[in-house]
């Protein structure tokens, strides 16, 4: 243990929220828990009092043996976690894109005159509310997350919020909980749905139920078929990953089949915090079972015994439904030592993060489960060969996952009969914004862009469509004459978009585009984790560039930022070093040549 940089001594609440959580002290305790507990007890005191205080924080020190200023490193790196007091009910309102464009700033605006100035993150403030990043909720935009701390800590989501319901919340008033999100699937029911298909259909909190209607038979088959078969099938299928990479499934899950070094980790990117995208919180929140076998048929497949769901910190009900699927999962004997009677086992922990878009790159993501700031690592080394503790690592996203199951059961080559030769199955769309009916949409590969508008009914009447965000903030912006553009990897590729995410951000001619590139551009100097120069200066001088060109307006200021910006975007997709600081230009790029500055930089 380094030096104590602080005599504070932690309250028998911080000590209770730690304790309950590692465990009574005892002589080798430290050695045994190791450092990787610390995010989780971090969450532990923040969820009991409210903030973690010197106190907490060197007990916390104490019983991982962790050095208090490194601590207080990765402590202060989530949003999520407050170093200074907060009340013990605070509401977070999403700035970000969709839930501006249905009124957030205004109800910001109306807040802060009864309950005064927001608190600033990582400042001393008690006011009961902050502003938040996107919360993944753009189908019920405004979107409002209420933490209330205590004994019985309880997280609940507020959405298409108005001022009285924010003002009950943030008297600490108890709120009916929010419709389940299987009731605003606009596709419901409809006939050809795969992913899709078990919403609404199954009780996300019954394994008898998943059960009873062919839960679990993928992994019983999966477990017929030797580990080697399985992954043929995947390669099969030819399934790209839906987290935004598109990388070949088969191709990690093959290369940690063979890595000699044990153990092996398989790991589930749930971490989903791109700015207009809500799917992976739709099937966590509704079908968990789902996950947990499609994770156990990877890990079967791979040779990995111990498995993490990282999950995005402010998905309250989605982390409800997967502990309780866990637990029921477990008790049933399909988690644990010989699952299904097979000589293998397989045990999953959820790891909630914590407020920190850059930790769903998947190396920030093992730092952040390892207990270190959540900062990318350089690659290579890939994750294949040292990934989680530095060993070989599976990491898939939620809806990766979620198409396993299918492959086992009909086949690869079925599953690759749907979609396009090289972008095969189907993917979820997240719709939202300027739509009539926003919400999560299940689709081919290779649907057209204007054939998805159509079924989420079409921009609002006596409007005009003037652009659409595909991928979020690290996607691209494309305008109404792609909407015969195939959402198919490699359409959206030549034609220099990306599906990545799965957001599909919609603009009609009423949103002021000047208001949205200039939050993507804040965002992305909000979210940089600051590791590498690139990334943490250029975001910084790419917002300056923009504030610049669409305050002045005139001819010469545009050719003069557009230049800067292209040399901004160009430095920092050369020498960042992960993919935030790298597609950080990209959408603001696309919109100023497209639509805002349409005569190459002449307005
Ligand atoms: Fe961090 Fe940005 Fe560098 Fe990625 S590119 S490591 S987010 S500073």
């Amino acid at each position: 243990m380094d030096l104590r940089l602080s005599p504070e001594q932690a309250s028998p609440d911080e000590r209770d929220a730690v304790d309950s959580l590692l465990g009574p002290e005892s002589p080798s305790s430290a050695e045994r828990l190791g450092r990787h507990r610390l995010l989780p007890a971090l969450w532990s005191v923040q969820s009991r009092v409210g903030w973690v205080s010197e106190g907490a924080l060197n007990y916390i020190c104490h019983r991982l043996d962790v050095a208090p200023a490194d601590a207080y490193g990765v402590a202060s790196f989530y949003r999520m976690l407050s170093l200074t007091p907060r009340p013990s009910t605070l509401a977070h309102i999403s700035e970000d894109l969709t839930c501006r464009m249905k009124g957030s700033e205004d109800l910001c605006r109306e807040v802060e005159k009864h309950l005064g100035p927001p608190a600033p993150a990582h400042q001393p403030g008690m006011a009961p509310w902050q502003k938040s990043a996107c919360l993944g909720q753009c189908d019920r935009a405004p979107a409002i997350l209420v933490t209330y701390s205590g004994s019985v800590p309880q997280d609940m989501i507020l959405g298409e919020a108005d001022l009285p319901q924010l003002l009950a919340a943030a008297s600490g008033r108890s709120l009916s909980p929010p419709p389940s999100a299987a009731k605003r699937i606009p596709q419901l029911g409809e006939k050809g749905l795969r992913l899709l298909s078990w919403v609404g259909r199954i009780d996300p909190m019954s394994l008898a139920d998943y059960r009873s209607q062919g839960g679990y038979r993928a992994l019983a088959r999966a477990l017929q078929m030797r580990s080697e078969r399985v992954i043929r099938e995947v390669a099969e299928s030819r399934l790209l990953g839906r987290g935004g990479a598109a990388f070949p499934t088969a191709r990690k899950w093959e290369a940690v089949a063979k890595a000699p070094n044990l153990p092996h980790y398989l790991v589930c990117n749930a971490d989903e915090s791109e700015p207009g995208t809500f799917k992976d919180r739709v099937l966590l929140e509704e079908h968990p079972f789902n996950l947990i076998e499609a994770m156990s048929i990877a890990a079967f497949a791979t040779g990995c015994e111990r498995g993490y769901i990282y999950l995005r910190g402010e998905y309250p009900l989605a982390k409800q439904r997967l502990e309780h699927a866990i637990h029921q999962a477990r008790a049933a004997g399909l988690l644990g030592e010989r699952i299904l009677a097979a000589d293998w086992s397989f045990e999953l922990e959820i790891r909630r993060g914590a407020g920190a878009y850059i930790c769903g790159e998947e190396t920030a993501l093992f730092n952040s489960i390892e207990g270190f700031r959540g900062e990318p690592r350089s690659k290579p080394p890939f994750p294949v060969t040292a990934g989680l503790f530095g060993m070989p690592t599976v990491i898939n996203n939620v809806e990766t996952f979620a198409n396993i199951p299918d492959i086992v059961l009909e086949g690869g080559a079925e599953f690759a009969s749907r979609g396009t030769k090289d972008s095969t199955g189907t993917r979820l769309f997240c719709l939202s914004g300027s739509v009539q009916k926003p919400g999560l949409y299940e689709v081919p590969l290779g649907t057209t862009l204007g054939a998805l508008l159509e079924m989420a009914g079409g921009v609002p009447e006596n409007r005009s469509l003037r652009a659409v965000l595909l991928g979020g903030a690290a996607g691209g912006f494309v305008g109404p004459e792609d909407l015969r553009l195939p959402l198919s990897f490699e359409a959206t590729r030549a034609a220099g978009a990306t599906l990545g995410s799965g957001a599909v951000i919609v603009f009609d001619d009423s949103v002021d585009l000047h208001d949205v590139l200039l939050r993507i551009a804040a965002f992305f100097r909000e979210v940089s984790c600051g590791q590498c120069v690139p990334c943490r200066v250029g975001t910084v001088r790419q917002e300056e560039a923009l504030q610049r060109i669409l305050k002045r307006g005139d001819a010469a200021a545009s050719r003069e930022g557009l230049l800067a910006l292209s040399e901004i975007a160009q430095a920092m997709r050369d020498a960042s070093i992960c993919g935030l600081g790298q597609t950080a230009g990209s959408a603001v790029q696309s919109a100023l040549t497209r639509f805002v500055l349409p005569a190459g930089g002449e307005k």
